[in-house]
């Protein structure tokens, strides 16, 4: 087994600064897993580890939400030798099927992420996949950032737990600080 706190590390996916969550939260720690994911030798070990974990669900698909998902949730499902889909937003915001994808199709998926922060994305997956007829099992990820085990009745399995600590931007000692606010995945400093 990959030792994946290490690898985070190494990859420069840890990081550390003053972040602005998109639930509007402010944290001193952000996981940027495509630092990871981008090595894929290393894409490739990680989504096996996790697969190894899933195989006691038996899945006969893995859905990821877009675009986070996506990699590390196509290596779960090659690992595995079974079908990998995607979720994506529509124009409102929605979590749907597109691209021809239909989850009505399969009874056992297990949804896989690169991190769940606050499980907001996988319970949209979730109920994506309750409107096309499907049936998901389990859900997963990399990194589980909550401090809980289960997401909507269903098991949340990941490879490593790193609590997140949030606060909002009233009592954020970052702010206070005069730290600059970044928002991950943009080189946009807000203030
Ligand atoms: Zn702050």
């Amino acid at each position: 087994m990959i030792n994946i706190r290490e690898l985070l590390e190494e990859t420069g996916a840890f990081l550390k600064g003053h972040f602005l969550l998109s639930s509007g939260l402010h944290s001193d720690t952000y996981i940027q897993c495509a630092k990871l994911l981008q090595k894929t030798r290393y894409a490739k070990g990680v989504g096996a580890d996790l697969a190894l974990k899933l195989q006691k669900f038996s899945p006969d698909c893995i859905v990821s939400p877009a675009i986070g998902g996506i990699i590390i949730g196509y290596e779960v499902a090659r690992s595995l030798d079974i079908s990998f889909m995607f979720a994506e937003r529509n124009s409102d915001g929605i979590m749907t099927f597109r691209r021809g994808f239909d989850p009505s199709k399969f009874k056992r998926m297990v949804i896989v992420e690169d991190v769940v922060t606050t499980g907001k994305s996988t319970r949209e997956v979730i109920k994506a996949l309750k409107e096309c007829n499907s049936n998901v099992i389990a859900t997963s990820a990399i990194v589980n950032r909550t401090k809980i085990n289960e997401i909507d009745d269903l098991p949340l399995v990941s490879l490593t737990n790193i609590s997140l600590k949030t606060y909002t931007p009233k009592e954020c000692p970052l702010c206070k600080d005069g730290i600059p606010l970044i928002k991950p995945g943009t080189r946009k400093i807000f203030k």
